[in-house]
């Protein structure tokens, strides 16, 4: 029988470590809510800048998305560049991915610059097309970028697949090397190392259930007590919860899940991945995949499209399979999810609501924008040129009729997985 963990597979090297501090201070200059990428990302500047830095946050710091994710360091916005180009012009739609670019090199700097000890390799990309009209939309998409944006994306036919991977799957895709890899787990513990060592103070198992303005100051409320501060920063993306109503009715939670395999021989990771890189696939509900840090098994993951474990498990399983046909044996060794949030227009937000700002909905590629956005959001606070972002402009609009439950989204996800039948029938 098949026996498999159901915590993330980085959690075996870096899991989540309590924040046992007793009670937060009755004042802070900056409290911050949630303490992910985004949170560590925005309280290390504030606290490098003299700040009193408080984070709270509800469950252990890094338990949300943070330490759960695929670590493949996209930068990716949802949207195309083409469809931005439409919605906002060519100078906006530039400056969104002209964002992303900066936001990529900027967490490799930090890394570096920091020595977050986090498997980082900066390995490349590829991003397989379901049939020949995809490819020919990948080809139209890529030439924009490249002329637009300076992004350095390659078309490879499907006659060249075979140096990429070890699939007949696609009909060839987009190579991309700026894009890499992370330890999610061990990138989350750096950073958290490097916020603690700032001055910052974290406080887990706090979750904030009220914040309100009182004068000219925020009363942040949780079960262990009151904390007023001169500014809050919110971070809490796909598991925001009822405390926070307003964020909550414009963000849709979404489970992104993953497997991964149980070790596999070197000469079939050779055959199967040999540039050892980050994989994804051009679909609706798409899968994102890659070896782990030490190349010895598959990480594979995707959006849950049943309410049902088992049958989700087996779907990405499936996929796995559809992809590796050589895998349909290999068993599973961890199967495990978490929440992104999507906003309505489907772009990361840094955005002021009543004083407080907001850092969040990266549409499950926050790996890079969490941390950036994060930042971004210290900046504001700081009153930092820095803080200007392409992100600080669209509106962050409710979503009609809802109120943090999304009751429409089996309906949208049964749609999108119709799609993608519909179009690999092609
Ligand atoms: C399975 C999976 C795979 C993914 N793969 C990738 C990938 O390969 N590449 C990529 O770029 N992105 C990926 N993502 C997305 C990425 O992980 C997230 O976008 C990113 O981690 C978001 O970081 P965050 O700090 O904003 O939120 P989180 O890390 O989710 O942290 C939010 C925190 O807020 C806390 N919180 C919520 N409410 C409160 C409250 N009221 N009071 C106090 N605290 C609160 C939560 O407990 C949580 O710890 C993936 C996500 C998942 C789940």
């Amino acid at each position: 029988m098949n026996t498999f963990k159901e915590t993330p597979y980085w959690w075996e090297e870096a899991e989540p470590q309590a924040a046992d501090n007793g009670s937060p201070p009755e004042k802070a200059d900056i409290v911050v809510v949630g303490g992910g990428f985004a949170g560590m990302g925005a309280a290390i500047p504030l606290a490098r800048a003299g700040r009193d830095v408080v984070v709270l946050e509800r469950d252990r710091p890094g338990d949300g998305a943070s330490s759960r994710n695929g670590g493949i360091t996209s930068g990716n916005l949802r949207v195309s560049f083409s469809k931005l180009v439409a919605k906002f012009g060519m100078e906006k739609a530039k400056a969104f991915y002209a964002e992303g670019n900066e936001a990529r090199d900027d967490l490799k700097a930090f890394i570096e610059n920091e020595k977050v000890d986090c498997d980082y390799e900066l390995v490349g990309r590829f991003t397989g097309a379901m049939n020949a009209e995809s490819l020919e939309n990948m080809k139209r998409e890529i030439d924009l970028l490249n002329r637009q944006v300076g992004i350095d994306a390659k078309i490879i036919e499907r006659s060249e697949q075979s140096d990429e991977i070890g699939t007949e799957l696609y009909h060839g895709g987009v190579s991309r090397s700026d894009i890499g890899g992370v330890h999610p787990g061990k990138m989350h513990r750096g950073m958290r190392k490097v916020a603690e060592k700032s001055g910052v103070k974290i406080f887990g198992g706090t979750g904030v259930t009220d914040i309100s303005r009182v004068g000219g100051q925020f009363k942040v409320t949780t079960p262990k007590g009151v904390i007023m501060a001169s500014h809050v920063i919110v971070a809490t993306n796909g598991y925001t919860d009822a405390g926070l109503p307003w964020l909550r009715r414009r963000l849709v939670p979404v489970i992104s899940e993953m497997i991964a395999t149980q070790p596999l021989s070197a000469n079939l990771m050779k055959t199967l991945m040999p540039k050892r890189q980050m994989h994804g696939e051009a679909r609706e509900v798409g899968h994102y995949y890659r070896p782990s840090p030490d190349g010895t098994r598959i990480l594979l993951g995707g959006r849950r499209l049943s309410s049902d474990s088992a049958v989700a498990r087996e779907r990405l399983r499936q996929g796995l399979v559809d992809i590796f046909p050589e895998l349909s044996e290999t068993q599973l060794s961890h199967h495990w999810f978490g929440f992104v949030a999507f906003p309505m227009d489907q772009l990361p937000k840094l955005t002021i609501h009543d004083g407080v700002v907001y850092a969040t909905g990266f549409c499950g590629s926050g790996v890079v924008w969490a941390r950036w956005m994060g930042q971004k959001a210290a900046m504001v606070v700081l009153g930092s040129e820095d803080g200007a972002s392409a992100f600080d402009g669209p509106a962050f609009r409710a979503i009609p009729f809802y109120n943090g439950k999304p009751w429409f989204l089996p309906v949208m996800m049964g749609w999108y997985k119709l799609k993608d039948q519909m179009s690999r029938r092609k």
